[in-house]
This record gives structure tokens, sequence and C-alpha cells, in this order.
């Protein structure tokens, strides 16, 4: 299954690997032209947009962080320079696990500023860019509304925060033909969550399919609602988890 995204421009945050790479791909794959942003690994960045052209696609890697407001308009200037912006997927984004015992504020502040911040940020920012029709994705978490383990509190809220942000700014760009949808993964196999890791048995046992996900099925979800066939389905948060909390 493809979707029709041919001569829409599309920006992905964090799109040097994981979710974010196979997002770029797929989006590509479906005829977008991709901006992707990384954070400090332009080799990875570039073999990103090396296999999208490879495949036939188009995109170009800029460099931004996602917890520096002003570096957003390092994206926003060269995608809205490709005649406006019809897909934005907030994409990057940082997990650590601390007790309330444990971090104070500083890490706190840390994940807020990448994770709340930088989607807030280049939401605002790209208000006078997007097209008619335009789509909006976060990609937040099934922790933005379920606890399964001590010390994901910073994390999860953060999660939250940007799940309600969506919800608000559903609201807000609904009239201009704007949707504004959440996807919120449960254990994708990437470097943040590797099927390998510490925790990886519970999380697979957590599932009702008993599997990791994988980042490739994320980006079919998020190729959906970039695409107008999702084109009644705004401010939702949609879990995408094998059944993990059901
Ligand atoms: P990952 O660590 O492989 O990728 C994270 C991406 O964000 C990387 O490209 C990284 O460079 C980028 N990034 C981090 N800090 C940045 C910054 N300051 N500026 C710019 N880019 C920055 O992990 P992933 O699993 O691919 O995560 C992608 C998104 O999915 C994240 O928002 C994450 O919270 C979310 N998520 C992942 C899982 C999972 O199980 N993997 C589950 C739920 C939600």
């Amino acid at each position: 299954m493809t979707y029709d995204l041919t001569n829409k421009t599309a920006i992905v945050t964090g799109g040097s690997r994981g979710i974010g790479a196979a997002i770029a791909k797929r989006l590509a794959a479906d005829g977008a032209d991709v901006v992707l942003t990384y954070h400090s690994s332009p080799d990875a960045a570039n073999d990103v947009v090396v296999a999208i052209a490879d495949a036939g696609g188009s995109a170009e890697a800029v460099q931004a962080d996602a917890s520096d407001p002003a570096s957003v308009s390092n994206y926003l200037d060269v995608a809205a320079g490709k005649g406006g912006i019809d897909i934005l997927v907030h994409n990057a984004g940082i997990a650590r696990m601390a007790k309330i015992d444990e971090a104070g504020l500083d890490l706190f502040r840390k994940v807020y500023k990448t994770n709340v911040d930088g989607v807030y940020a280049g939401t605002h920012a790209a208000i006078p860019h997007l097209n008619d029709g335009a789509s909006i994705i976060v990609i937040s978490s099934i922790n933005s509304h379920t606890f399964p383990m001590p010390g994901a509190a910073i994390y999860g809220s953060s999660k939250a925060a940007v799940s309600g942000l969506v919800k608000g700014w559903a609201r807000d760009l609904g009239r201009r033909n704007i949707r504004v949808n959440a996807i919120q993964p449960g254990p994708i196999d990437t470097d943040m969550n590797p099927s390998d890791g510490d925790f990886s048995e519970w999380m697979r046992k957590m599932t009702a399919l008993g599997r990791y996900g994988k980042a490739d099925e994320v980006a079919a979800l998020a190729a959906f609602l970039a695409s107008d066939e999702s084109s009644y389905i705004t401010g939702a948060g949609i879990d995408i988890d094998g059944g993990m909390t059901l």
C-alpha cells in the first residue's frame, strides 16, 4: 500500500536514524520532497539522503538542534523555499529514565527542551508556511498516557505535553484545513529502545503481538496521516504499540 504524496514538501526532524529515517524514506518513496534534519551526525543523515535518491526519491539534510528554538529556521527556510510546507513531522526526541528522587530540574529541562520546546517552536514558526491541507504529525509515545515502569515521569510527561498540544492545535488550525495528529508508539526497535536491551523481554511480553514494532511500521502510519486519505482525522493520538496498552 502506498499513499500519494507527490508534489508535497515534507519536513522530518531527527531523520538521520531510527523512526525518523524510516519516515523520511517512506514519505519520499510515496512521492514527497523531504527535508530531514539531523543534530550531530551529518554522515548518517547523508546516508539517508543517498538511500532516498537511489530509490528515485528527493531529499536533503540540514542541521538543526531541536532543543534550540533559533535553529528551526534552518529547516523551515529550506522547506518553505520549495513552495510551502505540506507535511511537518516532529520526530526528534530523547528518552531519559530517572525517578523523582534521582533527577533534579536539570534533567527535566533537558528533556523538555528537546521533546516539547522543539515541537512548539518548530510548529509556531511553520504556521505562515503551511499550505492548505497540511498535516502536522508529532511522534509522541504511549508513555504520554501510560506509566508501566518507574522512572518514566519526565519522559512520559514531556510526551503528554506534546499529545496535548496536538489536540489544542487541531482546534486552532482546523478551519484552515490543517490537520494535527500524534503517533504514540510502544516499543519500537531503534537505538533508543533496542530489542535486545535491558527491558526488552518484559516489553515483548507486555504486547499482545509478542514482539517489538519496526520503524517501518510507524512510518506507514505517518504516511497515512500525511496523506489526503486521512482527511477527516485530526486531534487524534494514535497508539501503535502491538497491543501493549490493552
Ligand atoms: P533514536 O534515538 O534512534 O532517534 C532519535 C532521533 O532524534 C535521532 O535522529 C536523534 O539525532 C534526534 N535527536 C535527538 N536529540 C535531538 C536534538 N536536540 N536535535 C535534533 N535531533 C535530535 O530513537 P527513535 O526510537 O527513532 O525515536 C524517535 C522518536 O520516537 C522520539 O521522539 C521518541 O521519543 C519516539 N518514541 C520512540 C519509541 C521507541 O520505542 N523507539 C517509543 C515511543 C516513542
